[in-house]
């Protein structure tokens, strides 16, 4: 197995964004995952598995760790008298698995068809649709444990799955990388349609009998109407979970929002589906900002329609979370993972930096005062377009990340001034002028290199970067 540096992630995850990940590798067996996780340990970095990518948000800034790409293969299915055991790899599609039961006949993931993703992916958020939860199909899950590097079963009870939650998401499921998944099918089942869109499908005039087949049919219908088409859209699917909450809440929102719909869950509690809420009460349907928005015919659904930044997308998620609380003041709580940083960098966030971002800029200003620093600091851009204004502009770079870069010395005719950190040492500095001139460099950061950032000891023109950043905004 190669383990291979700086690996552009965007294109492993449904989304379609992320940054680079310092190292990469592709696992196909449970020694890969020995040496993987070996190498992590002495390179003193994190991992973070990656399946299908198709329930991630990865940050522009990449994952300054080791990626190992599930990747184990293989799928046995064991007669078990009126049941059948398939024990799937963690690195199989969970859709041709899917597709593989049904066509045996077997019952008990066929309202899951269609879900993106790998067989691995799927105990960890506990994928459920159209009224069934693959936890209830789970018999047992085969983990590496990455603090003893040896493999051992966990019983689906061991796994503590809930709504869209298992032992994988929590701290003391950290460890664990799953590679092997068994389930429990039936030879013989009962539809289970009685989900809204289900029902309706099979009770129309000329409906087809519900068989295990016809219901896989009508599952990859249905979500065809549903979710965006991948090859077209960048989205992770439902970008929130559903929230739950009390009856006592339950009847305070009957109140204001009568209609309102809500299903009872098996510990006393009331789901209520979000998409309604989005739609009726947020009137959020439809929403865009610049390149990510919520899809028209779902609203849970967050996608990315070109090239949207994960900032983007953070930032659109924070918009829609506080108008739910705005409105009905309920916390929801996101169902995608969000992998990497935002920026800043954490450790720039400390009280020390606070202070720096307040006073340094004081200092600079008066030293400049006396005449240090009075020119323009290389390289040109471009000059801003006629038909943007400044404020286009800066809202452009906000929407990629970009925010006031608060160390900098001010330059002669500097209208503002903004970075964006990377790969967390280094920064793009982009500074624009009341000539509409735009200029940038890329650099270490003030704050981890002060020496080698007032010394330029990297000073360079990262010039294929800032035109596709700025195309649309910049003439030469
Ligand atoms: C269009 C669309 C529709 C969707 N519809 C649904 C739906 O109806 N219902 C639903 O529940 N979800 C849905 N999803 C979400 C997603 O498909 C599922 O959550 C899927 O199971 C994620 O699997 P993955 O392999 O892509 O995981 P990834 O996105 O690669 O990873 C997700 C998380 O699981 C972890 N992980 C992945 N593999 C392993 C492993 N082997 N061991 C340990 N951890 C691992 C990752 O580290 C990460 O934290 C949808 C997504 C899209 C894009």
């Amino acid at each position: 197995m190669t383990i291979d540096e700086n690996i552009l992630l965007k294109h492993l995850t449904t989304f379609k964004i992320g940054g680079l990940a310092r190292y990469f590798c592709v696992a196909k067996s449970v020694a890969d995952l020995k040496e993987a996780t070996t190498f992590a340990k002495k390179a003193g970095v994190p991992i973070f598995v990656l399946g299908g990518g198709s329930n991630v948000l990865i940050s522009d800034e990449g994952f300054h760790g080791l990626v190992i790409k599930m990747a184990i293969q293989g799928v046995k299915f064991e007669d078990d008298g009126n049941y059948v055991r398939a024990i799937v790899s963690a690195g199989e599609s969970w859709d041709n698995f899917v597709s593989e039961a049904v066509k045996k006949g077997l019952w008990g993931v066929e309202n899951l068809s269609g879900i993106p993703g790998t067989v691995g992916g799927a105990p960890v958020q506990n994928i459920g649709a159209y009224g069934v939860d693959v936890s209830e199909t789970i018999e047992s899950v085969e983990i590496f444990d990455t603090d003893n590097l040896g493999t051992r079963n966990l019983s689906a009870d061991q796994c503590r799955f809930r709504y869209r939650d298992s032992l994988f998401k929590r701290p003391d499921g950290k460890d664990y990388i799953i590679t092997k998944v068994s389930f429990r099918l039936a030879k013989e089942g009962k539809p289970n349609i009685f989900y809204k869109d289900l029902n309706k499908y099979f009770t129309l005039p000329g409906a087809p009998k519900s068989s295990i087949e016809e219901i896989r049919k009508a599952v990859l219908k249905i979500r065809s109407a549903k979710f965006p088409p991948l090859d077209k859209f960048g989205t992770a699917g439902s970008f929130f979970k559903n929230p739950i909450v009390d009856n006592g809440i339950l009847e305070d929102l009957k109140k204001k929002f009568p209609e309102i719909p809500s299903f009872p869950t098996d510990d006393g509690l009331v789901k209520l589906p979000l998409a309604w809420i989005l739609d009726k009460v947020c009137g959020s349907r439809g929403l865009k900002m610049e390149h990510v928005g919520l899809y028209e015919r779902q609203p849970l659904v967050l996608v990315n329609f070109g090239e949207a930044s994960s900032h983007e997308v953070l930032v659109l998620a924070d918009k829609v979370a506080m108008d739910v609380r705005d409105k009905i003041g309920i916390k929801i709580e996101k169902e995608v993972r969000a992998i990497g940083e935002d920026r800043p960098p954490a450790k720039y966030r400390t009280g020390f930096w606070t202070l720096a971002y307040i006073y340094l800029p004081k200092i600079t200003a008066v030293i400049q005062f006396f005449g240090w620093h009075h020119f323009r600091q290389n390289y040109l851009i471009g000059f801003l377009k006629s038909n943007k204004s400044p404020e286009d502009l800066m809202r452009h770079l906000n929407s990629k990340g970009y925010s006031r870069a608060h160390l900098a010395w001010k330059d002669k005719g500097e209208v503002f001034s903004v970075r964006k950190i990377v790969r967390h040492d280094f920064q793009y500095h982009i500074r624009f002028f009341n000539d509409y001139e735009i200029r940038g460099h890329y650099e270490y950061t003030a704050e981890s290199h002060p020496i080698g950032h007032l010394c330029e000891a990297v000073f360079t023109d990262p010039k294929d970067y800032f035109d596709h950043l700025l195309y649309g905004y910049v003439e030469k």
